[in-house]
């Protein structure tokens, strides 16, 4: 098949390349929108990362052009208009479950970075500087975490903390019955006893600013914000008051809600336009990473092989084991 790729970068490249087969991919670095939808004209599948839109307008002009198939090279779907895609008689397939240790380690190791400071340390060693003056953490140990979306990422993150000795609070729609040392609660309850948040639903119409300033002020002062869900699913200006504030006392980024203008590419010598990310980065005590959690070779295995068997059976004119709302 002749398939369109989206927003592509080298490692995607390069691993999609060693599992391809026949298949034939052409390779875009540019993200899927208005200014770049012509790109896509006349494939009959595309396979698109987090931040391509796949709007109604978008889906219907593509499906005008021959388009039946959106592949997404991710777990999360809040990108696509799922209702114009199923109008259009275009199918949708994800990878849902590429690895979800590799987003739980990262979750973690924003904790730690953020607790130990290990970042700071590393700078300032590097510059002749073995001060430890600022660098007190706290033990991870005994304290409690509320994990927000126990799915398949946060279950696995609920179980590498547990392992740590830390206590865990869950809060979701459909509780885990596996996860026999998580305490599940409802959303204010653990707010107000979680020392650690860490954020694992998808982004949908029930968890857009779940984080905002009614549920911030329930939470603890000092208290650490992990997200590595989706962007919007915070506030991102009442987490800046709360940041101001000092209720938010460590916060963890790996997801914002206006990335794509920004994540995914080298702005190093650019002037940054976003006054709140920048904002953001100013704060000592908020760390971000450019959506990366997903980013382990394990991770990209999976990604193309999962993705690739998709396209396999579309074109064998099998069943799509992940077609959304199939699994
Ligand atoms: P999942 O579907 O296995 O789990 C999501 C969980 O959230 C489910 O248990 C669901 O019941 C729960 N949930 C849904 N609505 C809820 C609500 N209103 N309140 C509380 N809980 C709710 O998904 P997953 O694979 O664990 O992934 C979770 C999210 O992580 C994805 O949707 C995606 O947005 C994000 N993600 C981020 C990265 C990254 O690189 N940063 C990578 C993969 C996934």
């Amino acid at each position: 098949m002749e398939i369109a790729f989206f927003s592509t970068q080298s490692y995607d490249r390069e691993t999609f390349d060693r599992f391809r087969g026949d298949h034939r991919l052409h390779y875009f670095s540019a993200s899927l929108d208005e200014q770049t939808v012509r790109l896509a004209e006349g494939f009959e599948a595309i396979c698109v990362f987090v931040n391509d839109r796949l709007n109604g307008g978008i889906i219907r002009h593509l499906a005008g052009k021959g388009l039946k198939l959106i592949a997404l090279r991710c777990a999360g779907f809040n990108n696509v208009d799922i209702a114009a895609a199923a109008e259009a008689g275009v199918r949708i397939v994800r990878v849902p479950a590429y690895s979800p240790q590799a987003v739980a380690e990262h979750a973690l190791a924003l904790i730690l970075t953020l607790n130990r400071k290990t970042h700071k340390a590393y700078n300032r060693v590097r510059e002749g500087n073995f001060s430890l003056e600022r660098l007190t953490g706290f033990n991870l140990h005994g304290r409690t975490v509320g994990v927000i979306g126990t799915g398949l990422i946060g279950s696995t993150f609920a179980r590498t903390i547990h392992a740590l000795g830390m206590q865990v609070l869950a809060y979701d729609i459909h509780p885990d019955p596996e996860l026999t040392f998580a305490e599940y609660l409802p959303l204010e309850e653990l707010l107000r006893r979680s020392d650690i948040v860490s954020l694992h639903c998808p982004l949908n119409a029930s968890t857009r600013y779940l984080i905002r300033e009614e549920t911030l002020a329930w939470m603890k002062d000092g208290v650490m914000l992990i997200n590595t869900g989706r962007g919007a699913l915070v506030h991102t200006i009442d987490v800046i008051e709360a940041l101001k504030s000092g209720k938010i006392g460590f916060l963890g980024l790996d997801v914002y809600e206006q990335e794509e203008h920004l994540f995914f590419r080298d702005l190093s010598e650019t002037i940054i336009q976003d006054d709140t990310i920048a904002r953001l980065m100013s704060f000592p005590n908020v760390l971000i990473t450019a959506h990366q959690a997903f980013l382990t070779q394990e991770a990209l295995d999976e990604i193309a092989r999962t993705t690739l068997n998709s396209l396999a059976e579309y074109q064998a004119g099998q069943p799509l084991t992940q077609e959304l709302g199939r699994q």
